[in-house]
């Protein structure tokens, strides 16, 4: 007989929700459920209040406490529930939906409340989340290059790997030894490696979060976030504050979500093969071809960091999705996306349809020489063929 092992993100991501179905009705597809209220069993002696629910809910040891039952769905709901089941297996930590990226990074600072946030380069929502809760609790911010000595114990360091829009990656483990040899805490946003691409938990992170707009949504038609916690106790914690703070994730982008993360796996490993051999592909044209270089100053992407042994650890399924291309100029990087056919020029990223963004129109802290590249499902020889061909227009034009 063939050795136990454990089942692939492709299995786990259409069955670790088969449970879910027996509470709710016989469809193999998920029903969209869009009620805001449920009915209470018609059995008075089956009534319980739900302040009791809750207390036995965090009375549980087994680390596998019996799920709310449906009563509101500020509270919970049916297929954000479901999802969660999904999203707790395939990020090997319990998983709470939000209403978005921010919600979730806004509810870890809610849990946590640290004195100082350690934090680099990151998603610039992030950075106004921040300036909101130094506003409310003077919570100091801290360059992610910080001494140790400079944090303690409570703080946060928040680590976003890989980068937007850069796509480059730096070491959880290092950061996570960082942060614990001072009592501190490592949250990272891995939205740029949803699974299988990297489990931040098996290096040491106390918190996962992803923007579920991006990867876990994968059709550019849901907003939506999670946490994932390393223990139950703390995932109780997030699901309570989240019912009071009341950023849940509304029941047809849950129902979407279930629709999207049957097919997580294939699309970003097929998404982030594709980046990598596009950005190998161009960096090298551009080592090569005048050109080119009078367009491209840099390509940046981790499957462009030499020399790095722990991203083989980090990353052993592949790079993420996304790569930076930096021009020479910044009136190239504004052309550029006006000359490409098989690339949507917007923002967001993550979908079945590669686009790219002159980041300048959304990040105000990123530089003008921009252009974030987002791969999509398209054939990549396709990419290709239009990233050179535009690149070539962009250089025969006097900008
Ligand atoms: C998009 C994004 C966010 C914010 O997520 P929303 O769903 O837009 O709120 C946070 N972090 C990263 C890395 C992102 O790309």
């Amino acid at each position: 007989m063939a050795q136990e092992r454990p089942p692939s993100v492709a299995t786990l991501a259409i069955h670790a929700d088969d449970t879910h179905t027996a509470r709710t009705v016989t469809d193999v597809a998920p029903p969209v459920h869009v009620s805001t209220t449920f009915h209470y069993p018609r059995d008075p002696s089956a009534l319980t209040p739900f302040s009791d629910l809750v207390a036995a809910q965090a009375a549980d040891t087994s680390g596998n406490p019996e799920p709310l039952p449906y009563i509101y769905s500020r509270l919970s709901a049916p297929s954000s529930t479901r999802l969660e089941q999904i999203l707790s297996t395939l990020l090997h930590g319990p998983s709470t939906t939000y209403s978005s990226g921010l919600a979730a990074f806004h509810a870890v600072l809610v849990r946590t409340n640290p004195r100082r946030i350690s934090l680099g380069n990151c998603y610039h929502g992030c950075h106004n989340v921040v300036k909101i809760f130094t506003r409310l609790t003077g919570l100091q911010t801290l360059p992610l290059d910080c001494p140790a000595e400079d944090l303690h114990p409570g703080d946060l360091i928040h680590l976003e790997t890989p980068l937007n829009p850069d796509g480059t990656a730096s070491s959880i483990r290092a950061y996570a030894e960082k942060a614990h040899s001072r009592g501190a805490l490592l949250c990272v946003d891995s939205t740029f490696a949803p699974p299988p691409l990297q489990d931040p938990f098996a290096l040491g992170a106390d918190f996962v979060v992803h923007s579920a707009t991006k990867y876990i949504g994968g059709h550019s038609d849901l907003l939506g976030g999670v946490v994932a916690a390393r223990d139950e106790h703390q995932a109780a914690s997030l699901r309570w504050e989240r019912m009071y703070v009341g950023s849940v994730m509304g029941g047809l982008e849950g129902w979407l979500g279930l629709r999207s993360i049957r097919t997580l796996e294939l699309r970003v490993l097929r998404q982030s093969d594709s980046a990598t051999r596009l950005a190998r592909w161009l960096a090298g044209l551009r080592a090569r071809d005048p050109q080119i270089a009078a367009v491209v100053a840099r390509v940046s992407h981790a499957s462009l960091q030499e020399g790095e042994a722990w991203l083989q650890e980090q990353m052993p399924s592949g790079f993420g999705p996304v790569f930076g291309l930096h021009t020479v100029r910044g009136e190239q990087a504004r052309v550029l996306p006006s000359r490409l056919r098989w690339f949507h020029h917007a923002t967001s990223l993550g979908g079945v349809e590669s686009s790219v963004e002159w980041r300048a129109m959304t990040d105000e802290f990123v530089a003008r020489t921009v252009v974030r590249v987002s791969i999509g499902l398209e054939a990549w020889e396709d990419l290709r063929d239009d990233l050179e061909r535009g690149l070539r227009e962009v250089a025969g034009m006097e900008i």
